[in-house]
């Protein structure tokens, strides 16, 4: 006999993150390639050195209060409309916990965020997958469309990993006004810092002014503090109430919640290293569309080539001169390939630059 495991496990895609090959340049997981700051290394440093009545023997604060206070101010928020989780990923779990039935369906585009699916399918839910346009953005819709009375959830990444095509206000107040107040829609923003378009919405102004609105952040990528597990989430109090409900106990742990604090204290020190990112974004767009790639217009920290199934070779060929990037590799698929330091985006174009087709 074997322990029987849930049904909802067969066929659940795993979550594939990106590779770390010593010697090689990681350009796989869209983090922030700067070093951590010195104020947050120090914030780390002392917490960890505190004695035994606050000290690393004690549970942090469940509640995440001080750095959701700060977090609130940062977002334009009432504290109480926001809830931080252990990374936005987690929070994403949380979202399909509150909301997904078996049976329900859950609307995305596709491609899309890849922890979308797993959460769908680990409630049991169904997946709707809406192809994005053929200028690799969310078709919102086609999403609206998509709608019917089993819909409880909409997921809308923006920019949308790993298309890195950000969708307009006016789309997105458009499916809002179109899908009932009953289906949470989630405006997923883990890359707003590096947008640059007017255009694009504010999803924690939306999520304060709609009852079924939900706005995702996250510190690990324009913060750099992925290795902490930081984000948060703005919404509806109801909404946020039923977060908070099904979160793991402690799942901030406070030496996240200090390195967090610091991080927000000194954020003017990272508006110059978004404008760096942003920057050399456009570069090496530009020096790939040069080279003969497609290259939708990005407004994130990453680039996206559509090469569909030759993602995996493109990658491999990157792999060869030592550039590590993201392949999807079917035909909805591509390769991701995030923008590090000026000196890793050049060993990247040359990689780009001399492959063979
Ligand atoms: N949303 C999107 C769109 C992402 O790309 C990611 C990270 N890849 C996350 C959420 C999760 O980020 P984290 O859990 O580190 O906050």
């Amino acid at each position: 006999m074997t322990v029987r495991l849930r049904s909802a496990l067969d066929g659940l895609p795993s979550y594939a993150p990106g590779r770390n090959v010593p010697g090689a340049v990681k350009l796989a997981s869209n983090e922030l390639s700067f070093p951590t700051l010195p104020s947050v290394a120090e914030a780390i440093g002392a917490h960890a050195a505190q004695g035994a009545t606050g000290g690393l023997n004690r549970y942090p604060d469940n509640a995440a209060n001080l750095l959701a206070e700060q977090l609130a101010a940062l977002a334009g928020a009432p504290r109480e409309n926001l809830v931080v989780g252990g990374g936005s990923v987690a929070l994403c779990h949380q979202i399909a916990e509150i909301t997904v039935d078996r049976g329900d369906e859950v609307i995305y585009g596709w491609r899309s965020f890849e922890t979308y699916p797993i959460v769908t399918g680990l409630m049991g839910g169904r997946a709707m997958q809406i192809p994005v346009t053929a200028a690799q953005e969310l078709d919102l819709a086609a999403m609206a469309d998509a709608v019917t009375d089993r819909t409880r959830l909409i997921f809308v990444c923006t920019p949308n990993n790993p298309t890195g095509t950000a969708v307009r206000t006016d789309q997105l107040t458009t499916l809002l006004d179109a899908v009932p107040e009953d289906v949470l829609v989630v405006v997923d923003e883990a890359y707003r810092e590096f947008d640059r378009d007017p255009e694009s919405p504010n999803g924690v102004q939306l999520a304060l002014t709609r009852p079924n609105v939900l706005a995702l952040r996250t510190l690990s990528k324009a913060y750099g503090l992925a290795g902490l597990r930081v984000g948060y989430a703005v919404g509806p109090l109801d909404v946020v109430t039923a977060l908070r409900r099904v979160a793991i106990p402690f799942a901030v742990n406070s030496l996240a919640q200090v390195a967090a604090l610091a991080a927000l204290e000194h954020g003017a020190e990272f508006v110059p290293r978004w404008e760096q990112v942003v920057a050399e974004r456009d570069r090496v767009s530009i020096a790939l569309r040069g080279f003969g790639f497609e290259v939708p217009p990005s407004q994130a920290n990453f680039v996206w080539l559509p090469l569909a199934e030759e993602a995996t070779r493109f990658a491999a060929h990157c792999e060869t001169h030592r550039v590590i990037v993201r392949p999807f590799a079917d035909a909805a698929g591509g390769v991701r390939v995030s923008i590090g330091s000026p000196e890793e985006n050049d060993q990247f174009l040359a990689a780009a630059g001399s492959y063979p087709g």
